[in-house]
């Protein structure tokens, strides 16, 4: 049997049993080759299930948007966020049924080394094609200049509009309040500026390092093409060679910026070399 079949089957009994009020999972979305997000709260409608390449965006933020006792069909990157998002205090565990399955849309993301869920309530397999991302792309990145660096990461924020898109959807930005919106101080001006652009997708990354699982939905929902994903990845690969942490891949380890050891490298106040 197909582990969409499976899907089906699971969310069906969930939802009959009154286990859950919601399924959340994905549908054929209106744009070809790309799916939707699905809430199903009636047993019958799980008939308009998929799962299939192009159920790439991140289910995980959708939890914080209901109270609902939910299930959620999670690949790989929406269990990391699940498992942050409960290591925050931001999702209570047992309010949600996580359905995992093997991501079955690879082809959006070539650099994933994690399309197996980390944590299941029910696992069904699926096809698994694991990556062996080593970030080697990063190397000819981090050889160039620093001007060079910058002003690579200048051309894509001047192309920014500010529709703050890449936020909303990334389960690591659930500020009630962001920076951006905040009057008193007033961190940066309401035009798209590319300075002011600049201090926000800086910002922002920094908010996320050590919690960026690296699902690259904040590079798809983007209107204008804007791509930071190397700025995203070059912060994973250093929080993962500083503190051995790569994001959501446990409920124990503590997320690395939340964490203070004594024998912490120090490297990022000092400006040693690996901070260039
Ligand atoms: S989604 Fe794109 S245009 Fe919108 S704020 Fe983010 S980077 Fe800028
Ligand atoms: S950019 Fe920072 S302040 Fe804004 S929502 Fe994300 S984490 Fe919160
Ligand atoms: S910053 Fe982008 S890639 Fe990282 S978790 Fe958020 S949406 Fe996903």
């Amino acid at each position: 049997m197909s582990v969409l079949n499976d899907i089906k089957l699971k969310a069906k009994e969930l939802l009959e049993k009154g286990d859950v009020d919601v399924v959340i999972g994905y549908a054929k979305g209106t744009l070809n080759g790309k799916c939707t997000p699905y809430f199903v709260r009636n047993a019958n409608d799980v008939e308009n299930l998929v799962w299939e390449n192009g159920c790439d965006i991140n289910l995980a933020n959708y939890l914080l948007k209901i109270s609902d006792k939910a299930a959620v069909i999670a690949k790989g990157c929406d269990t990391r966020s699940i498992v942050n998002l409960v290591k925050e205090n931001q999702l209570d565990r047992e309010r949600v049924v996580i359905i995992g399955a093997s991501c079955p849309s690879t082809e959006s993301c070539q650099k994933c080394n994690h399309p197996d869920p980390v944590i299941a309530d029910v696992f069904l397999q699926g096809e698994t094609k694991v990556n062996n991302d080593d970030f080697s792309d990063l190397e000819s990145f981090s050889k160039l200049p620093s001007e060079e660096r910058r002003n690579y990461i200048y051309k894509e924020v001047s192309k920014c509009i500010r529709c703050y898109a890449c936020r909303n959807v990334c389960p690591a930005c659930y500020c009630k309040e962001c920076f951006v919106e905040e009057n008193l101080p007033a961190w940066i001006g309401k035009t798209t500026n590319t300075s002011d652009n600049m201090i926000f997708h800086l910002t922002r990354a920094i908010h996320v390092a050590g919690r960026c699982v690296g699902c690259g939905e904040c590079v798809r929902a983007c209107p204008m093409g804007v791509d930071l994903s190397i700025l995203n990845r070059k912060i994973m690969k250093d929080v993962k060679e500083l503190f051995n942490v790569e994001s959501g891949l446990d409920l124990d380890t503590k997320l690395p910026l939340n964490d203070y050891k004594e024998d912490d490298p120090q490297y990022f106040l000092i400006g040693g070399e690996k901070c260039e």
